[in-house]
């Protein structure tokens, strides 16, 4: 494997911690960064560990402009005990290669990928928050560097990562999100980028929020594309319902993305004894079901929030709540036991967390 090199930031310039009460999600980063290049000649090359900063970039660099750039989310967690954890980081690397064939980017080997968390992770262990729900939120990203504004597929490439503490999702405690199904905008189509996570889909996805919120609500429902009928994400978050005692996903049709928490969820669902299904779900069986008091629960799953809770639903200026509009019991026994698998505070029957340690004593 490639080897990294460290420069570390000197002790004595180390910036203070924020306070973990007044963290905004992804304003804030660690000391370090991690960063490779790729050139046709050298493929991935000069991978290295710096201090945190900026990136000098002409601005003919095409990723600007035609957005051929992919990127992650996952996390690392720290326990009251001290030891700092990454959950199933090995999913996010594989996804990250298929993200990176998608758009006719070099993909990165699994073991670079894994190496490049672990060292930086370790190297601003600190900056891990350990406050229940809290974690320091890893974003490695791959952007097309050739200075040429031509649309083609680059050349050049610059793998990055950088590191942020991230405070709960619920700071005030848990509470229910209002979703709003977007009538005009779609996210992905079959055929689409939608089920990998590359930049562009994301800046399509702004208006339809943008009306939600003004209308009072915190998150979009996507419904697909062809036939605006069946429901596929929420903002981004994977959904799932609670349907006469069954939890319901959307099946990976290739328009959903999928999310390293979804599966996680799916497998914990089975673990309460609750039967899963991944089935089409249309948004009229969902506004009927809500009526008629069949559906129990909705949540959406994803990295940044891990489970929140839905607690109302609006289609077509309809607006329903879901059972109490409270956080239903199994998005909260859920919840609960993501948090602690990936916290370190219980068995891991699965094999998903790799407790980030010194290099010398880190797994290859
Ligand atoms: C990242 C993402 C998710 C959640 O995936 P996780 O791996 O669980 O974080 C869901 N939907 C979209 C659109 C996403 O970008």
């Amino acid at each position: 494997m490639l080897p990294i090199r460290v420069t570390q930031v000197p002790e004595a310039a180390r910036r203070p911690k924020p306070d973990p009460d007044k963290l905004l999600f992804g304003h804030t980063f660690s000391d370090h960064m991690f960063l490779a290049e790729f050139t046709p000649e050298q493929g991935w090359h000069s991978a290295r560990i710096e201090p945190y900063g900026e990136l000098s970039l002409p601005p003919s660099t095409i990723a600007l402009h035609y957005a051929q750039m992919i990127f992650e989310g996952m996390k690392a967690y720290r326990n009251e005990a001290g030891e700092v954890y990454l959950f199933r980081w090995r999913e996010n690397a594989a996804r990250f290669r298929r993200s990176a064939e998608r758009l006719r980017i070099p993909p990165v080997e699994m073991s670079l990928f894994g190496e490049a968390i672990r060292r930086l992770v370790w190297l601003d262990r600190d900056w891990v928050p350990t406050a229940l729900g809290s974690s320091l939120y890893i974003r490695p990203v791959i952007m097309a560097t050739d200075k040429a504004i031509g649309m083609h597929a680059s050349n050049n490439y610059l793998f990055f990562v950088i590191c942020s503490p991230t405070a709960s999702y619920f700071p005030k405690g848990f509470y229910s999100v209002s979703i709003r199904v977007s009538e005009e905008d779609v996210r992905a189509v079959q055929g689409g980028t939608g089920d990998v996570k590359c930049a562009g889909n994301y800046s399509g996805s702004l208006r339809a929020l943008a009306e939600a919120k003004a209308k009072g609500f915190d998150q979009v429902l996507w419904l697909d594309a062809q036939e605006r009928k069946y429901v596929e994400e929420v903002g981004s978050m994977n959904i799932f319902f609670k349907l006469d005692g069954t939890i319901i996903t959307p099946p990976l049709s290739g328009t959903i993305l999928p999310g390293v928490t979804r599966a996680s969820v799916l497998e914990l669902s089975a673990e309460l004894g609750l039967p899963v299904e991944e089935r089409l779900i249309s948004i009229d069986e969902v506004m009927e079901t809500l009526e008629s008091g069949k559906m129990e629960e909705i949540f959406g799953a994803g990295t940044a929030v891990a489970i929140a809770p839905v607690g109302s639903l609006s289609h077509k200026g309809h607006c329903i709540t879901v059972g109490n509009g409270s956080p239903g019991p199994t998005a909260m026994k859920l919840r609960e036991r993501l948090l602690t698998l990936q916290r370190g505070e219980t068995s891991d029957p699965y094999g998903w967390r790799e407790q980030v340690l010194a290099p010398e004593f880190a797994p290859n």
